[in-house]
């Protein structure tokens, strides 16, 4: 494998394409618009000079990495020659089916398809597909350059063969691959999730405050991040909605979104990237300050 395509230059895209391009793949970077692909470069070079600051890779480390990748407007001239789709743009079903009806179509028969989905079940996706058992979960986590988990997801037909070709690339990569089948929430945010939702339950009833909650977590379970801080830093809005996928997905009444939850999504309190959640960010992004409502 040398060619990859990667699909969506924002938060996550970048980072996959900053990853593969670092260890010596050829990167076709695709978005919708050429501000959108100059943004994600943008910042994978801002990411590779703080690498070269801190000594962890040279200077021509890091114009080898940015000389691997090439960006387009365009699936159909992305795709070209390559051996893997790395899908990663914006989280919706339809957006993503679509995306993956039109990858079925044009790519070489023998190309896999990849999804960085959160919480979108690969079997629905490998079913508009004429290949199920090429299409597979590849979960990196956010920041990708650092974070060495990738959860590897086994849609209901992905073959032993592409699941294997998939774990040893992700080796490559220098990641851990875990590989977990396709059911919702996969295994990280099933498990992550549940814990955020009943940090917020806790507030909500009134066990303790946002600095509190989080301290006990921190200082107690030896988190690196209390569970309040961590929601705002994933997006509240992203959170409910993967809340909402295990909900509908389980028919399980534990996997329902707290109220404060839902109304903060409503009021466009969705955490870092509104300026405010549990914590205010309008001074700064490090979660200094607790909201006004909650203090
Ligand atoms: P983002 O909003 O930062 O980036 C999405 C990008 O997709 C945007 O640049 C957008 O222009 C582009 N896009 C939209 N439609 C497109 C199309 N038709 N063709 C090409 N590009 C298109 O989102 P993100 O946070 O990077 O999330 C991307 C995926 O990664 C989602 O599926 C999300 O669930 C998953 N994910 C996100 C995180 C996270 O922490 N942000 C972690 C793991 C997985």
């Amino acid at each position: 494998m040398k060619n990859i395509a990667v699909i969506g230059a924002g938060t996550m895209g970048n980072g996959i394409a900053h990853v593969f391009a670092q260890n010596g793949y050829h990167i076709n970077l695709i978005d919708i618009s050429q501000a959108s692909l100059d943004k994600g470069v943008a910042a994978i070079a801002k990411n590779l000079d703080r690498m070269v600051s801190k000594e962890i890779i040279s200077e021509k480390d890091k114009s080898d990495t940015l000389g691997n990748i090439e960006t387009h407007v365009s699936i159909s001239s992305g795709i070209q020659d390559v051996q893997l789709v790395v899908e990663a743009a914006t989280e919706n079903i339809d957006l993503k089916l679509k995306i993956f009806k039109e990858l079925d179509e044009l790519c070489a028969t023998e190309t896999i398809l990849a999804t960085n989905t959160s919480s979108i079940s690969i079997t629905r996706i490998a079913a508009v597909t004429q290949r199920p058992e090429k299409v597979i979960g590849m979960h990196f986590m956010n920041p990708v350059p650092i974070m060495k988990l990738v959860e590897i997801i086994r849609g209901y037909s992905t073959s032993d063969e592409t699941t294997q070709v998939i774990m040893e690339l992700s080796e490559k990569l220098g990641k851990t691959p875990t590989e977990v089948n396709d059911y919702p929430g996969f295994v990280a945010n099933r498990i992550l999730m549940p814990m955020l939702n009943e940090a917020i339950e806790t507030l909500y009833n009134g066990v303790a405050g946002v600095q509190e909650i989080d301290t006990v977590m921190k200082l107690g379970m030896a988190h690196p991040m209390g569970p309040l801080q961590l929601a705002d830093f994933i997006g509240l809005d992203v959170c409910l909605s993967i809340l909402n996928v295990m909900y509908d997905g389980f028919k399980n009444p534990k996997y329902a979104p707290c109220p404060l939850l839902v109304n903060m999504v409503m009021a466009g309190k969705l955490g870092v990237k509104s300026g405010e959640g549990f914590y205010d960010y309008s001074e700064s992004r490090k979660a200094e300050k607790v909201a006004a409502q909650f203090n």
